[in-house]
């Protein structure tokens, strides 16, 4: 509930609270925590009016997610998985996040944080097989909640240097202290294993290519090279890591620090070219503000990379931005074709895999997409 559909705020709540939204004739609306600083004053944790929270409602709440993740996420897939998806599993600002027996924990809003004591209880309890559950609030969303950024361990002993999990097959050092988001992109995990699919006898370009995810994906399936390419040093280093820890040849693999943007005209200009081409950016507009910017930036990128692109060559394209409508990013991508001279078709649509659900009241939930492409 946004601070402007709020008529009157009773005196004296604290953060993280517990309170009724009401009509304006009374009538019962919703229950959930109150945040004084955010703009989303209030996050629903229930529309039913009979239940209260408390212990119980975190413990059946987290419950409820872990059962899903029993079914929908075969062990022989991964090690590694998001075990809480925030609103989509109804617990707004949790996420949740497994990495083998390391459990790892943010607290985005005033709601968890409030609670924090009862869910890290709840997560030792039902979470089975666990050494560490560890606390990766160090997030910018936090700041608009007025919480301090946090990070450390809750629960168990120190966790590794670096967390060893296992993806269809692959060894991945997953970094939980200091990795982005909790420590790996478990979201593109359906994503990886596409491109495996269209990755035989390929060069490959992997742009925005972090620690090599997509880089170990693609060369287990037959790519015969990759180029890496990322503005992070230490990310490069971590993605050569685990090419070793797969034994996939050194060789194989060129890892170029520089920046996509400037390095995909380089490339034009000294007409290189690929068979297929990852472009994985982070989140480019954050706020509606930004979107202007975040599509030109789409379509400069996606334009460069189909005209890299050899007849027959696939381009796997993907956006983060959850204000990024699927329908526009789809729009973007075809005048980039269009702009580069390239007929091409959608192959196959992706996006976010089944430990990713998105609650059907909460679209916003689903923020991944990517598009599969081929040129002629
Ligand atoms: N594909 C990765 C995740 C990519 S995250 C995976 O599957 O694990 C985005 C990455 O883009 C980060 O590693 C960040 O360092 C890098 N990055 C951000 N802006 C960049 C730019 N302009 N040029 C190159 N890399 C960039």
């Amino acid at each position: 509930m946004f601070s402007g559909a709020i008529e009157r705020e009773p005196r004296g709540l604290t953060s993280g609270e517990t309170v009724d939204l009401r009509d304006a004739d009374g009538a019962f609306l919703a229950r959930g925590a109150y945040s004084p600083s955010s703009q989303i004053r209030v996050r629903v944790w229930s529309f039913d009016e009979r239940e209260a929270v408390d212990e119980e409602f975190f413990a059946a709440r987290i419950e409820r997610a872990l059962e899903a993740r029993r079914v929908l996420v075969r062990p022989d897939e991964t090690t590694a998985c998001r075990l809480i998806n925030a609103e989509s599993d109804g617990l707004p600002g949790l996420v949740v996040d497994r990495y083998g027996d390391v459990v790892v924990c943010q607290f985005l809003s005033a709601g968890p944080e409030r609670w924090r004591g009862v869910i890290v209880d709840a997560l030792s309890r039902l979470v089975g097989g666990v050494s560490t559950i560890y606390e990766r609030s160090d997030v910018e969303v936090r700041v608009k909640e007025g919480l301090a950024s946090r990070v450390g361990v809750l629960a168990g002993v120190e966790p590794p240097e670096f967390v060893e999990i296992v993806e269809h097959g692959l060894r991945f050092a997953v970094d939980v202290r200091a990795g982005h988001k909790t420590g790996f992109y478990l979201d593109q995990r359906a994503s990886r294993r596409a491109a495996a699919g269209y990755a035989e006898g390929r060069e490959v370009l992997n742009a925005f290519s972090y620690t090599g995810a997509f880089a170990a994906a693609v060369l287990a399936a037959g790519a015969v090279k990759v180029t890496n390419v990322d503005t992070s040093a230490s990310a490069l280093a971590l993605g050569a890591r685990n090419l070793a820890l797969n034994g996939l040849a050194a060789d194989r693999a060129e890892n170029m620090e520089a920046d996509v943007f400037t390095l995909l005209r380089r490339f034009r200009d000294s007409r290189r070219a690929f068979d297929m081409i990852v472009l994985d950016p982070p989140k480019f507009a954050g706020s509606r503000a930004q979107m202007d910017k975040a599509a030109r930036g789409y379509k400069d990128i996606n334009l460069l990379a189909f005209k890299l692109l050899r007849p027959g060559g696939m381009l796997l394209t993907f956006s983060c931005s959850g204000l990024m409508t699927p329908e526009l990013f789809q729009k973007i991508v075809a005048d980039a074709a269009l702009d580069a001279g390239r007929e091409a078709q959608i192959v196959e649509r992706l996006g976010q895999p089944a430990d990713h659900p998105t609650s059907l009241p909460f679209p916003e939930g689903a923020y991944l997409k990517g598009l599969v492409c081929r040129v002629r």
